[in-house]
Order: structure tokens, then C-alpha cells, then sequence
């Protein structure tokens, strides 16, 4: 008989799901939500090797239960903030008698911890799971991944096709655990891509949002994808550098004309690259320089400033608490971030993460005092940092955030989504994009079993 295997993601309170914008808003005027409502992980896992079974943000006792059923393997994916959840299931699964227990996704990563699994795996892992099973994965398939963006008052505003194309990177900031995790970029199988998007496209969703770490890694692949989502006629955007974003963005935007001109249908017109999800991370380029990433300040911002005159959407990811900053210097830099006038963004503060150089190189220097993981997740000051307390800390990003993200932002972004549409195709540009409100409250994103591909 084969082993009975289990994964699943950490124990979560229904009442209170991670919200990605209100965790990095925190505001309590009126804004969006983007609630986690999937493992991606675990259903690359369930899609490319169906033998396992995947339990995604279970209650506790939806997770008591489930361990009820007997395993022989029990897999946790888990990220470094929900590490002490993940310990609490790894007592409760062998209380319960589970012979193996595994630990997998970024929390894995933490070497104090790796001793309480039985086999820990790092980076994307169908491949070497599969023999587990008598397989071998030669082409991973891609799972649909499907998101809403919701409001205040539970109307969805839009539904998402989420889209991975090239995994890991390794370009090595110094801050970031992807080069530990998955250090080689690898592609995923261009036919896999086109499969998902046409799932996607018949299904009624027309956004993908490429959440690679680094779109653009592999150039060829990218314009391979570019080409794949404009045969489909979606609207998308990616997580990208800006060094290869700013190289593309001309180019992306003539593809939007183009098809305006070429084709008289709203969906065709409102289709193209949309916006783009970028690591700011400072203003400074000896910052920048020391954390090792590799770009200009200035072309940083120039990026931004050509996304935003083509009327695209940007996210920007930015961070707080460099060695050399203090209160007054945070808040300088921050005035000049919100003059960006980004459509989110998302401040962290510096978090040493296992196995970084930073990680290292701040234990060394200044010691890391904190060592409840609730608190590594970009939100606390975890370390000693030579200018700034932890509660100053505190203040100094609640005091960031609000600056950021004035109760007039979501009104700004609606504002240029709307104005893009009637921009490119009139009226009707307007109702495609009315469209979508519908077709998201329509979409079941909570089936009994998750969405494969078949
Ligand atoms: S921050 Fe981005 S570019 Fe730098 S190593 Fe991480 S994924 Fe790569």
C-alpha cells in the first residue's frame, strides 16, 4: 500500500486571514483587501504529483481533525513569521503518532529549527518529492492560481489569474532569503504557461499577475510569456527589476497601441502590460550598493516615473532601518517615497532572515535580541540597531505607512484604472472594465477541492 502523505500550510484563525494591503496599509479609512486564500506551494505540489493531499489555512481544529485520518508523512510549508504555529502542529501531528514529519518554503530555511523535522526541503520541490511517490516530474504543470481583490463592503472588484514563469533568483541582495532558497532561476515550461492562460481566458478572468520573484531573469523566456498573454488578450502586470523594466516599458506600451489601433473590440484594447511590482528598497545609492543590489537609485525612480506616465500601476517594496538611518533621516526619505505616489507600498523594516548575509553581518556586529518569529515579518525591529529603539521603531512605521498611503490613494488607483480604460477604448473600455466587478463576484473562489488542471 502506498504511504498516505499530508501537506499542509499553518493553522490560521478564519476571523482574521492575511490581508496583504492591510498589512501594509493599516489604515482604517476605506481601502482594498487581497486576502491569502491559497498555498501556490502546495498546489504545484498537488498539481504535479495528485498522490498527496494538501490542507490549506486550516483552523485548529479543522487540522485535529485531519491528523485523525491516520498519515504516514506530514508536510509543513511554512514561512519564517509562522514558525512557532508550525512547531505547535509538528507536537500535535506526533502526539498523534505521524512517523514523518517535513518541513518545507521559506520558514524551512531557519536553522534552529530544522531539527524538530525529520526532512527538511529547500526551494521548489516537486522534483525531489517525487520519487517519494514513484514518479519523476520531468515538465512541472502549472496549477491555476486564482485571486480577488476585495473591498470594505465584501464586493470583489477584480478576480486574477496568478502566473509563475521563471522560480528563484540569483542576483544576491543581501537582504533577501531567495538566493538561499532557490539560488538558480529555472524556467517553467512555456507550454505549461499557455495551458494555465488559456484556463484562465475560459474561465473569464482576464488579469494574470506574474509573481516570479525577478520576471525578466531569463529575457527569453519573458518575451516569450509577453507574447503568450498577448495572444490571449490579457491585462497584466509583474514583479520585476526595474533594470529590466525600464528597458520594456516603451516597447510594452506600443504593443497597447498597436492593438488599439489594429482592433476595434474593448477586451482587445484594454488588454497589455498594466503595472509593474518593484523593489525600491532605498533611496540612497550607497545603500543600495552596500545590500548589494546591483541598480541605480536614480534609474530606480526614473523607472517609476515612465510606469506612471504610461499610466501604469506600481507596487513598490521599500525598507526602513539601514545601519546608517535614524528617526529624522527615515522621515525625510519617506516624504520623498510618498511624492512617488505609488498605487501600494509596501514598507518593511530591515528583518535579518536565516541565512542572509545581513543575517550574519547584524548578529555579528549588533546581536539580534528578538527571537519570537511572530516578529520577522517585516513589521518589528528584531535587532540592535545603533540609532533607532524598537518602540521609536514602531511609531516611526505606523508614522511611514499613513504618510504613504493617504486615505486618497485607493481613490487614486481607481481613478487611473478607470481613466486607462476610457483612454484606450472609450465606453467601452469603461464597461469591460465594469466587467470585471462582475465577473469576480460571480467566480467561486472557494471550490471543495482545489482547481487542477486535467
Ligand atoms: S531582492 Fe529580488 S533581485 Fe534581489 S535577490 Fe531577491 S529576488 Fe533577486
Amino acid at each position: 500500500m502506498s504511504s498516505r502523505v499530508l501537506f499542509a500550510t499553518v493553522y490560521k484563525n478564519r476571523d482574521t486571514p492575511y490581508d496583504y494591503i492591510g498589512a501594509n496599509s493599516r489604515s482604517r479609512w476605506f481601502r482594498f483587501y487581497w486576502p491569502r486564500i491559497q498555498s501556490f506551494g502546495l498546489r504545484f505540489l498537488k498539481q504535479n504529483i495528485p498522490e498527496l493531499e494538501i490542507l490549506e489555512f486550516p483552523t485548529w481544529e479543522e487540522y485535529l481533525r485531519k491528523l485523525e485520518e491516520g498519515w504516514d508523512v506530514l508536510g509543513l510549508s511554512f514561512y519564517l513569521s509562522e514558525t512557532h504555529e508550525a512547531l505547535e502542529m509538528v507536537e500535535a501531528a506526533r502526539a498523534r503518532g505521524i512517523p514523518e514529519i517535513w518541513a518545507g518554503n521559506y520558514g524551512a530555511l531557519t536553522p534552529e529549527i530544522q531539527g524538530r523535522f525529520d526532512r527538511v526541503f529547500v526551494g521548489y520541490s516537486e522534483q525531489q518529492l517525487a520519487p517519494y511517490f514513484g514518479r519523476q516530474v520531468e515538465k512541472i504543470v502549472h496549477p491555476p492560481l486564482i485571486e480577488y481583490l476585495n473591498t470594505p463592503f465584501g464586493i470583489k472588484l477584480n478576480i486574477y489569474g496568478i502566473l509563475f514563469t521563471t522560480r528563484g533568483c540569483g542576483v544576491g541582495c543581501k537582504f533577501c532569503q531567495t538566493p538561499c532558497f532557490a539560488p538558480r532561476p529555472s524556467t517553467l515550461p512555456l507550454e505549461s504557461i499557455e495551458r494555465v492562460v488559456a484556463y484562465y481566458k475560459k474561465n473569464d478572468i482576464n488579469v494574470v499577475l506574474i509573481e516570479d520573484e525577478n520576471f525578466g531573469a531569463n529575457r527569453r523566456q519573458a518575451e516569450r510569456v509577453v507574447e503568450i498573454l498577448d495572444d490571449y488578450d490579457m491585462v497584466w502586470g509583474c514583479m520585476a527589476r526595474a533594470d529590466f523594466l525600464r528597458d520594456k516599458i516603451d516597447e510594452w506600451a506600443q504593443m497597447r497601441r498597436r492593438v488599439s489601433r489594429r482592433d476595434g473590440s474593448a477586451r482587445r484594447m484594454v488588454s497589455g502590460f498594466a503595472g509593474a511590482a518593484i523593489g525600491i528598497e532605498t533611496l540612497h545609492q550607497q545603500t543600495l550598493d552596500s545590500i548589494k543590489k546591483k541598480e541605480g537609485a536614480e534609474e530606480i525612480v526614473d523607472t517609476v516615473k515612465l510606469l506612471q506616465r504610461n499610466g501604469m500601476g506600481i507596487v513598490g517594496y521599500y525598507m526602513i532601518g539601514f545601519e546608517e538611518d535614524t528617526v529624522s533621516s527615515v522621515k525625510e526619505d519617506i516624504k520623498r517615497l510618498a511624492d512617488l505616489k505609488l498605487d501600494i507600498t509596501q514598507i518593511c523594516v530591515l528583518t535579518p532572515l536565516p541565512q542572509t548575509p545581513i543575517w550574519t553581518e547584524i548578529k555579528d556586529r549588533y546581536g539580534i535580541f528578538d527571537h519570537d518569529y511572530h516578529h520577522y515579518d517585516g513589521k518589528h525591529l528584531v535587532w540592535n540597531h545603533p540609532h533607532i529603539q524598537p518602540q521609536e521603531m514602531d511609531d516611526l512605521l505606523d508614522w511611514s505607512l499613513k504618510t504613504v498611503y493617504p486615505w486618497s490613494a485607493p481613490l487614486r488607483t481607481s481613478y487611473r484604472v478607470w481613466h486607462n480604460a476610457y483612454r484606450y477604448a472609450g465606453m467601452a473600455g469603461l464597461r469591460e472594465v465594469a466587467s470585471y466587478i462582475r465577473r469576480a463576484n460571480r467566480f467561486d473562489f472557494y471550490p471543495k477541492e482545489p482547481r487542477l488542471l486535467v
